[in-house]
């Protein structure tokens, strides 16, 4: 019963209190909200609430609904409304947290700004291309530019440096390398880009530019060895 063209201002308390919806007309096509006690919501709910608070942010300001979409993506709405995909909630959990943590850095960092505008973000050298592809169904949305925008390059390099640091604090010992893995991982779920989108897109990073700044990344984890196997072995 809960329109596509409805927004979620005051989805903030739709984390702890269910969707509270009011009127907004720049909803992304595809929009849905899904149960709150659907397992799929107290799982972004948690998550967002993880980062948020990472983030040194209020986690009830934040709010999400999700988009029937096989894209691996996530959007940015003002007022810390956050749009997921279906396919990025298929994505492991290290990887979902790094697509939030990119999120709520910008959400903390101010880029959204007060404009009512969908701001397209995220995914690797603009993996949010994916949406591009036919059949996807959110060409309507995200080429309408009354509806999107696409932060900056250089405020994409911020908010990944600050993803950093949220997911640290969410308790990654290698945040570095889970965001590199994330960018890299989502631009594999999405298609290629095509051409003729310089004009919108040409502000983003590129997926390079954005690993090259995530450099140094934490060594891998160590392997177990066989001695530790070994020891392992004889415990009790
Ligand atoms: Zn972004």
């Amino acid at each position: 019963m809960m329109a596509p063209t409805m927004g979620i201002r005051g989805c903030v308390t739709a984390l702890a209190a269910g969707l509270l919806l009011s009127a907004c007309a720049t909803t992304p096509e595809g929009t849905y909200y899904a149960s709150p006690t659907d397992p799929t919501t107290v799982r972004m709910a948690h998550i967002l609430h993880r980062a948020a608070i990472a983030g040194g942010d209020d986690p009830n300001r934040y709010g999400f609904a999700f988009i029937k979409s096989p894209t691996a993506a996530a959007y940015s709405d003002e007022d810390a409304t956050f749009y997921f995909t279906d396919g990025l909630m298929r994505q492991p959990a290290s990887i979902i947290e790094a697509v939030v943590a990119h999120e709520v850095a910008h959400e903390v960092m101010g880029h959204v700004g007060t404009r009512r505008k969908l701001s397209l973000s995220l995914t690797a050298s603009f993996g949010a291309l994916g949406i591009f592809a036919p059949g996807v169904g959110l060409l309507d949305f995200v080429v309408n530019p009354l509806v999107v925008r696409a932060f900056g390059r250089h405020q994409e390099l911020q908010a990944d440096q600050k993803a950093v640091e949220i997911l640290r604090a969410m308790g990654h010992p290698a945040p570095r390398r889970v965001l590199a893995t994330a960018l890299e991982a989502v631009a594999a779920h999405t298609p290629r880009e095509r051409e003729g989108l310089e004009g919108l897109l040409a502000t983003h990073p590129t997926l390079d530019d954005r690993l090259a700044a995530l450099i140094p990344l934490e060594p891998p984890p160590k392997p177990v060895t066989p001695v530790a196997r070994a020891q392992y072995g004889r415990l009790p």
